[in-house]
């Protein structure tokens, strides 16, 4: 067997492990229940879940997703964020190789899994996991490349020898951050003097905040754009398909979060048309 296709299935596979854990903190955190005990038990019936019944998605699929003390209905929403979490991982290893970039990656999809899928329950980004998140952001910019460029821009204009990578690294992170947070803010500042009613909470600005450290902010700015028209269209369709009122608090954590990942894996060809344009003018 190649090397390549062994890790290829090993990340997978350990991509759907880390994807039972996010289950576990997609349902206990907003609540401020401990991700650690107790151990995972039937929500209806309280009986514990076996071992063997918490192998990712297998077991879903051998209780063709009944519990199986109580038969009661289990949520496809466990099933589908190990097999997103395993796909993702496994994305990171293919675009990134074995790498700290890869890494850095999977640790940021992880985010925002938890993120997307928090937003979309109740409405809810939480602190500990944004908080978390941003920590997790600026330590992990030390070791990977500067690839946002804003930094080494800045750097050029007023160093005559521009720093070392891990500095221009951090400090990506950190105007990624600031640049994320501060247009978040303006645009729900903008939104709540227009409509006289909160649109989005603190929980996005605070998203964006930690976003923007992995994503620099290029990727920050790209996400945002695309969040905004994800958003706008799968928004209305939502509204439109379930007769849901004109004011429908939408789950803007979600679309941010879906963006993020898509700038992630996809962003990249965008980014540099976009430097292009500024390079011809
Ligand atoms: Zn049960």
């Amino acid at each position: 067997m190649p090397p390549e296709l062994f890790i290829g299935i090993f990340v997978f596979l350990f991509g759907l492990i880390i994807g039972s854990f996010l289950n576990v903190c997609i349902v206990r955190i907003p609540g401020g229940k401990s991700i650690v005990m107790p151990a995972s038990a039937c929500p209806k019936c309280a009986a514990p879940i076996r071992p063997y019944d918490n192998i990712p998605v297998l077991s879903y699929l051998v209780l063709r997703g009944k519990c199986r003390a109580c038969k009661t209905p289990i949520s496809p929403l466990y099933p589908l964020v190990e097999l997103l979490t395993g796909i993702l991982f496994l994305a990171c290893y293919l675009a990134f190789g074995l790498t700290i970039d890869a890494l850095k990656w999977a640790v940021f999809s992880a985010i925002m899994i938890v993120l997307v899928f928090t937003d979309l329950r109740e409405r809810l980004l939480p602190d500990l996991v944004n908080y978390t998140g941003l920590a997790l952001g600026l330590a992990l910019s030390f070791f990977t490349k500067p690839t946002d460029g804003t930094a080494l821009w800045i750097a050029n204009h007023i160093f005559e020898f521009p720093p070392p990578a891990p500095v221009l690294s951090f400090a990506d992170a950190i105007f990624g951050a600031a640049f994320g947070s501060a247009l978040l803010w303006l645009v729900s500042e903008a939104y709540f003097r227009l409509r006289g009613r909160e649109g989005m909470g603190l929980g996005d600005v605070k998203m964006m905040l930690m976003a923007g450290a992995f994503l620099g902010t290029k990727r920050t700015l790209l996400t945002i754009l695309a969040g905004s028209l994800l958003g706008s269209v799968l928004g209305v369709a939502v509204i439109v398909a379930r007769r849901k009122e004109a004011d429908y608090e939408l789950p803007f954590g979600t679309f941010l979060g879906m963006a993020a990942l898509l700038v992630v894996f996809f962003g990249t060809p965008v980014v540099n048309w976009y430097q292009s344009l500024l390079m011809v003018r």
